[in-house]
């Protein structure tokens, strides 16, 4: 894996094709071949204070995301309301099952692991703790963390939603509660958490 994480430390000049290896950059800071000038590659957004911020709000989101209704459909007096979850189960329950785990494992799972995980990572960096047990469940991690951020599919449900609500709309009255406030809260943290998220520089970290 240190191999791995060497061979993704180099990159080639796009004008010159000078072999150059990445290095770790203070914020702000643009990295030039060293022959020919042409702008190689900019400090990663990697913020590890940056990220811990969006890590830890996502988290508040996260419970009451999963935990409080996202819909409220008002269908000749009767009310009825659906979190994921009960959403989740009611396909599955109506034999679409592997629907249903899929929706579980996209909206809720992967997202709470994704959020975990990072989070460990960045208090691992940030507090450099550097014995072995912890550097080995950094390892651990950053191997992971391609697979989970492909699990996290929170947009394709944020979109089913939006679908769903543009067709009952004709029907029923709907109503957001918190938990739509909530859910899309979670949606925009885990945008901007992965957009600053950078995995070969976390690989660098461990590396130093
Ligand atoms: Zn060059």
């Amino acid at each position: 894996m240190q191999q791995c994480a060497l061979e993704k430390s180099v990159i080639l000049c796009r004008s010159c094709d000078l072999v150059v290896s990445k290095r770790a950059l203070p914020t702000g800071v643009r990295a030039l071949c060293p022959r020919c000038h042409t702008a190689l590659y900019d400090t990663p957004y990697c913020s590890i204070n940056g990220m811990l911020a969006l890590c830890l709000t996502a988290l508040i989101f996260f419970f009451p995301a999963n935990l409080l209704p996202v819909l409220e459909l008002h269908f000749l007096g009767s009310i009825r309301t659906t979190t994921i979850i009960e959403g989740a189960i009611n396909v599955a329950d109506q034999g679409y099952w592997i629907v249903g785990i899929a929706v579980i494992t996209a909206a809720v799972i992967a997202p709470g692991l994704l959020i975990a995980s990072i989070l460990t990572q960045i208090l691992i960096v940030k507090y450099q703790l550097h014995n072995p047990f912890f550097r080995q469940i950094l390892r651990q991690l950053l191997r992971q963390q391609s697979l989970l951020s492909q699990l996290t599919m929170l947009e394709i449900y944020m979109i089913s939603i939006l679908v769903s609500v543009f067709q009952l709309s004709d029907y029923t009255d709907l109503y957001f509660g918190m938990g739509t406030f909530c859910f899309t809260m979670l949606f925009v943290m885990t945008i901007f958490l992965q957009r600053e998220y950078d995995l070969e520089h976390m690989w660098s970290m461990l590396d130093d």
